[in-house]
């Protein structure tokens, strides 16, 4: 059922407002910006579904019964990806329809059917209510906000069984959206409407609601417990998309100083946009290659428009999930050849494969570990797994004559470890010559700096590389001792603490020593608080997420060399990470305030699909 935006004015509001109250609430920012509105409420929440006894003969019926429903609802998918842009969000669409075809899910409710003589409705739910209790209990987060998509398929599969058509979602122009949580399929009509806002119950940075609303551009705060508790249709809200907040029946004088921001927020969103396409040069002439990170090659059309000058950071890990089978070298090669292409002139830097601890495939066995961080991942697990590491190469390598390639080996922590990466590469070489196939000669090779081992070795692995990247997700959670899927411990992650700075000077420093261009590809670099000091420190190339990039290169453009080395010598002096935080957010806040909004603290962060 959708509630009617019934009263869904500001008139309405205010004859209501002398009668309840005005409410405060925080969630997470999912996608930046503000938006002021009039709430349209959706309820979709579960129905109870009976059980009933079938008899023995309509068994077969009951079943056939089922695979239509799966049927109609893989086609309904279907038609909203077809009327969607490419992006991330015809991805979401995409894995939800191989989640319609899951062997166990299916296998699972006929047995039900079969041996229960349970009516299709019931056994479906029983089997997904299963696999969602078995998702939520999973320690990474990735896994548990996908027991949302279930509870979605599942809700459509239902509807499609008990021939229930619920309304189609259709938010007047200028509405707030406001919903335990969207389905692809919600999100996708969303697209058309000129929907100001949204919130959400449930979901966090990674749910498919969040990564639809950022593709969509749609200011979001998403995980705000009892929301439909809260707002009613016709409600005023606030959504202050970049620290989170929602205000619900706000008082006047706060919708006009929203009004204000938001105001400023999209005018200055137009002007950096406009200014994409220029390089970022100081304005004492330091220029700085501005590039994005990417999981999926169809992200790439987007970051060539918020003015990447190249992909700095491919996470070819993500070829190794959400398929049936291990990814071929023919896969690896028709995905690295499309992106070089795309890409050409600008280089695309293929990280090898990053599986293992908070990133894993459901295709391969990973054995339980106790501490899987720092336990058998990425280039460790690449080297183990040599054939299935061997036929990423050679696609890459293959793929290399198609533009300028260059290949990353995550997670190095010793000169050991880099040499068995590079005699790998060498293998996979030796392979497509004797092979007689044609494969890049000349790519650039380099490693990622994600432990304080391989920072302070950094001198000793420049030497061999063409070029280092500074992984700062990584580097503070092993430099730190922080879990980094640890909310209890998030409060400890310091970027600028002491350590943390002393490290990226170190890696900066061996670079520069050695003619090796040191670039930075963690969260760091995407948020607008930490330029002048990265770059100040000596970074050379931030790589970031695409939305991120027009107000980066905005900042560069906007400052001169030495003051960004100034504002670092000085973090650099800080006695604690706090106190390098008070000094760097105090300058940035000063000299950027319209810029420190669209990313720094809260909206600033990537999905990390
Ligand atoms: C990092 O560790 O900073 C990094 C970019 O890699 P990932 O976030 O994929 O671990
Ligand atoms: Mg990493």
């Amino acid at each position: 059922m959708t509630d009617g935006p019934e009263g869904a004015s500001f008139s309405g509001f205010y004859k209501t407002a002398a009668l309840r109250m005005r409410r405060e609430l925080e969630g997470a920012s999912a996608s930046p910006g503000i938006g002021i509105g009039a709430a349209y409420v959706v309820d979709r929440r579960r129905v109870h579904v009976p059980r009933t006894k079938i008899e023995r003969d309509d068994v077969e019926p009951e079943i056939q019964r089922f695979h239509e429903a799966l049927r109609a609802c893989r086609q309904q998918l279907e038609q909203i990806k077809a009327r969607l842009p490419h992006g991330e969000h015809r991805q979401i669409l995409k894995a939800q329809q191989m989640m319609l075809r899951d062997p166990d899910l299916i296998l699972r409710t006929e047995t039900l059917i079969r041996e229960e003589l349970a009516n299709a409705e019931w056994a479906l739910t029983a089997t997904t209510d299963q696999i969602i209790t078995t998702l939520e209990s999973a320690d990474d987060k990735y896994f548990r906000e996908r027991g949302s998509d279930i509870a979605f398929l599942t809700e459509n599969v239902l509807q499609a069984l008990l021939g229930d058509h619920p309304d189609e979602l259709d938010p007047p122009a200028g509405a707030v959206v406001v919903a335990h949580d969207l389905s692809p399929a919600d999100t996708a009509r969303l697209h058309r409407c000129q929907v100001v806002g949204i919130v959400t119950g449930v979901g966090g940075r990674t749910s498919h609601s969040a990564i639809m609303a950022r593709s969509l551009q749609i200011p979001a705060v998403v995980g705000i417990e009892d929301i439909l508790e809260v707002i009613d249709s016709g409600d005023v809200v606030i959504v202050d998309g970049v620290h989170g907040h929602v205000i619900v029946r706000p008082e006047a004088e706060e919708v006009a100083h929203h009004a204000g921001q938001r105001d400023r927020y999209q005018a200055f969103e137009v002007k950096v946009r406009k200014e994409h396409a220029f390089p970022a040069i100081s304005s004492d002439g330091l220029h700085v290659t501005v590039r994005a990170n990417l999981a999926i090659s169809e992200e790439l059309d987007l970051a060539l428009r918020y003015g990447a000058e190249g992909v700095g950071l491919y996470r070819s890990e993500y070829m190794f999930m959400n398929r049936p089978a291990l990814p071929t070298e023919e896969d690896h090669y028709r995905m690295a050849k499309l992106v070089l292409r795309r890409c050409a002139p600008y280089p695309v830097v293929f990280r090898t494969f990053d599986l293992g601890s908070d990133k894993s495939s459901e295709l391969l066995d990973f054995e339980a570990e106790t501490n899987p961080a720092m336990g058998m991942r990425s280039l460790r697990l690449a080297l183990r797994e040599r054939p299935m590491f061997l036929e990423q190469l050679r696609g890459f390598l293959r793929a290399g004559v198609h533009g300028p390639l260059a290949i990353m080996l995550p997670l190095v922590g010793s000169v050991d470890e880099l040499e068995a990466g590079l005699e790998a590469l060498e293998e996979a070489r030796e392979q497509l010559a004797s092979a007689g196939m044609a494969h890049a000669e000349d790519i650039a090779i380099g490693i990622m700096v994600e432990t304080p081992a391989a920072a302070l070795i950094a001198d000793i692995l420049a030497r061999r590389v063409d070029f280092i990247s500074i992984g700062t997700n990584d580097l503070i959670q092993y430099t730190l001792a922080i879990d980094r899927e640890n909310e209890a411990v998030a409060y400890l992650y310091q970027p600028l603490h002491p350590a943390i700075l002393r490290l990226i000077k170190a890696v900066a420093d061996a670079g520069l020593r050695n003619k090796v261009p040191v670039s930075l590809c963690g969260e760091m670099a995407a948020d607008p608080r930490y330029t002048w000091v990265l770059i100040g420190l000596g970074i050379c190339e931030l790589s970031m997420h695409p939305s991120a990039i027009p107000v980066i290169k905005n900042i560069i453009r906007s400052s001169t060399s030495a003051e960004m080395k100034e504002l670092a010598e000085r973090a650099l002096q800080a006695q604690s990470g706090k106190e390098a935080e008070e000094l760097v957010f105090a300058a940035m806040h000063a000299r950027f305030p319209e810029h420190l909004l669209h990313g720094g603290g809260a909206g600033g962060g990537e999905p990390t699909p």
